[in-house]
């Protein structure tokens, strides 16, 4: 019988990065998957909600237009091409990577697998001998009492991706980086949206200066959103919130955090949301490539980042997180002569830093998913703030955001 070098449980990012790179390595890799390659992020989380995302700013950014006077005419648009583009992406992304996986190597095993010993991974099949086992199952949608799934009014953000019609009005309870970026895609299609936190206040791990403008930016985007509440009572389809407000939402969005699928997993290594730390795709993969290629995460760089509108994206300290001897530097959106072009003067970028080194950066802002890479680049390589002004940044662009931003220190 053959024994692989690897044996990996689970097809998402943790998985088939660490098959990928172990196959280049010359190891010898066998990696079950119950269902799609890909795992959730393909599949039922980053890539089919960002092409939602990309048409239903389309359809904003048209009616937007329109009503500047720049279009005219009417403008609609049909969900079921919203749809279509969306299984077609996931397909072609997800053909491109089974062909990678392929091209490295890797042993793909379509089948649920389970640990069976200490060297052996089971199929309701067969049985496989490997000399080292990853556990890379991933994570679930997380229920609540009294919320539980029914795909029809309680949705998980794996059922919202395959609601056929868009409703009238949603409730997404849980603010958070699936909770934002659903409040977007709704409200760009014009559906009626309220979000209830229980937190304080949005975005409850954000620094809270970006909470309180994402608050703001919400009220002129007529996004109901409650805070300090919770869902107490449903009947019907009637919803009483803790503070005693009623809704009666078409449907409501449960996006309240994630659960580890894990397995029991023994003394083997786990990587990606099963080991329940951050989940996030970018962790994941960051935790392969420590795994596979010996490169150090720091969990302290990585970077979040939420696709509201603007995009939100933050890495290091926040200001909450820091005493008096830290320095804050905010430079609105408003400054950048691009931001005006772009109609996306909203939002700003604002820098923590001590004794000359960044410790942390907040964005909000068009284009701040890349932005934020700048300085997690500065970060990681003690950079410090006197020389990244050195750099020569394009203009107009965002990123002269960040030496502006700089030079006001
Ligand atoms: C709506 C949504 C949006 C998201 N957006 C982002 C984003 O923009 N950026 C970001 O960084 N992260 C995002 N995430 C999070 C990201 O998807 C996860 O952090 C990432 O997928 C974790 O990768 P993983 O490999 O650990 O697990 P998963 O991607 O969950 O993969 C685990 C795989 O293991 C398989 N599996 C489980 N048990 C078994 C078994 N016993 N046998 C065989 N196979 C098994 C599963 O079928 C699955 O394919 C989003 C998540 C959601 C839900």
């Amino acid at each position: 019988m053959e024994v692989f070098d690897y044996g990996i449980i689970g097809g998402g990012p943790a998985g088939y990065t660490a098959g990928m790179f172990l196959a280049q390595q010359g190891y010898s890799v066998i990696l079950f998957e119950k269902d799609k390659l890909g795992g959730t992020c393909l599949n039922r989380g980053c890539i089919p909600t960002k092409s939602f995302l990309h048409s239903s700013d389309m359809y904003a950014e048209a009616i937007r237009a329109l009503q500047a006077g720049e279009l005219t005419g009417s403008i609609n648009f049909d969900f079921s091409k919203v749809l279509e583009k969306k299984d077609k992406t996931v397909e072609t992304v997800r053909k491109a990577l089974e062909l990678a996986v392929k091209n490295c190597g890797v042993k793909v095993v379509y089948a649920e697998a389970c640990v069976s010993g200490e060297n052996t991974i089971k199929t309701s099949e067969e049985e496989y001998r490997v000399s080292k086992i990853i556990i890379a199952t991933g994570s679930k949608p997380r229920e609540i009492k009294g919320l539980e799934f029914d795909g029809k009014f309680i949705l998980s953000s794996d059922d919202v991706l395959n609601m056929q019609t868009l409703p009238k009005s949603v409730l997404i309870v849980g603010s958070g980086a699936i909770g934002i970026e659903w409040a977007r895609i709704f409200s760009n299609f014009g559906v009626e949206t309220t979000v209830v936190e229980m937190a304080e206040h949005l975005i409850p791990i954000a620094d809270t200066e970006v909470s309180k403008r994402i608050e703001r930016i919400f009220k002129q985007k007529k996004i109901k959103f409650y805070l300090k509440d919770g869902v107490e009572k449903i009947s019907n389809k009637t919803i009483t919130l803790k503070s005693g407000c009623i809704i009666e939402p078409d449907i409501v969005l449960t996006a309240v955090g994630r659960e580890a699928v894990c397995p029991s997993c023994g003394s083997n290594a786990v990587l990606g949301d099963a080991c329940k730390e951050i989940m996030l795709a970018h962790y994941a993969i960051q935790q392969a490539k420590e795994f596979a290629l010996g490169i150090p995460c720091d969990k302290t760089l990585i970077p979040s980042v939420i696709y509201g509108e603007p995009e939100i994206a933050w890495v290091g300290l926040r200001e909450q997180d820091c005493d008096e001897s830290y320095t804050k530097i905010l430079l609105p959106v408003t400054a950048l002569g691009k931001a005006w072009c772009d109609d996306a003067t909203e939002g700003f970028i604002k820098l923590i830093t001590k004794n000359n080194q960044i410790c942390g950066a907040h964005i909000i802002s068009k284009e701040a998913s890349s932005l934020i890479h700048i300085i997690l680049l500065a970060m990681q390589n003690n950079i410090t703030a006197d020389e990244l002004k050195k750099v020569c940044f394009a203009h107009p662009t965002y990123a002269e955001g960040i030496f502006e931003t700089l030079i006001r220190m």
